[in-house]
């Protein structure tokens, strides 16, 4: 066979592969690897690795798309210095995705506005940066999605798959006594193996409240807490700080004292 219908043959075997880059990168690699004397174990490390660094990179932006998250937003964006309750520390060893290893949960509690939804988007896209799998959803859209389900089964297979559940604004809607024991089940099934990220203005001594079946949240509250890192975050909303510095809304209530009562 000449060299020609080699470098045929190869091009058509890697896309055959579905490789990503080596097909584009062969010539320049084989050209390089000639000048520069490479072996050939070095050639072929460097078309895999090329290979393989792509692959890795598609396979975050999938991840990131099936997140479906609401916006985008990481933790270099968020401005500690605001945020004087929060531990900046604790938060940046969340990031290191080490509680995803163990299926260990985290809990942001606080007012509206003061970054919860925020931190748990960029909690979930440090995971998605470490290869892991999150799934994002309002506890509105949820409740949501059950009223509208027949069988709660596969919904509930669906919510074990991700490795990081992300469960947003827990509190604001009363949760009937179905979807309560769906969140059981849900919480029971995810303990120890997976980890949810959940956000919520209520403290936890209200949580008996949102489920209107007091037995059943602190059954709950026991799986999700065992196990967990709790923030809770004081202080005004991020919203409006720029509107209160520019003087308007300075009749507003100051709602950082609701969530903090436990
Ligand atoms: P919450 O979920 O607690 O109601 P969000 O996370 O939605 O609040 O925050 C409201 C808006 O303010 C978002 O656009 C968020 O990115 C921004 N924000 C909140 N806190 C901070 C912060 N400390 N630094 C930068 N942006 C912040
Ligand atoms: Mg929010």
């Amino acid at each position: 066979m000449t060299d020609a219908q080699t470098y045929d043959r190869v091009q058509t075997a890697l896309q055959d592969l579905k490789f990503l880059t080596a097909p584009d990168s062969l010539d320049a690699l084989a050209q390089q690897a000639a000048t520069e004397h490479w072996t050939y174990l070095a050639f072929l490390d460097h078309l895999v690795q090329a290979e393989l660094a792509a692959r890795r990179e598609q396979a975050i932006e999938r991840n990131i798309r099936r997140a479906r998250f609401p916006f985008i937003k990481t933790l270099d964006q968020f401005d500690f210095a605001c945020q004087p309750s929060i531990n900046e520390a604790q938060v940046r060893d969340l990031a290191t995705v080490r509680f995803v290893a163990h299926g260990e949960n985290v809990l942001l509690l606080g007012p509206p506005g003061v970054g919860k939804s925020h931190l748990a988007v960029a909690l979930g896209m440090a995971a998605i940066l470490q290869g892991k799998t999150v799934a994002f959803y309002t506890v509105a859209d949820l409740l949501d999605q059950l009223a509208k389900a027949d069988r709660l089964t596969s919904r509930l297979k669906s919510l074990a798959r991700p490795d990081v559940l992300i469960l947003d604004e827990m509190g604001y809607f009363p949760i009937d006594k179905r979807a309560a024991q769906f969140f059981f089940q849900l919480v029971a099934q995810r303990y120890l193996k997976g980890s949810i990220i959940l956000t919520s203005n209520k403290s936890y001594g209200e949580w008996g409240s949102i489920f209107s079946d007091t037995v059943l949240a602190a059954a709950i509250l026991d799986r999700l807490l065992h196990t967990s890192t709790t923030i809770n975050i004081r202080g005004q909303s991020y919203r409006l700080r720029e509107k209160r510095q520019a003087g308007i809304f300075t009749d507003l209530p100051d709602l950082s004292s609701s969530a903090q009562k436990e």
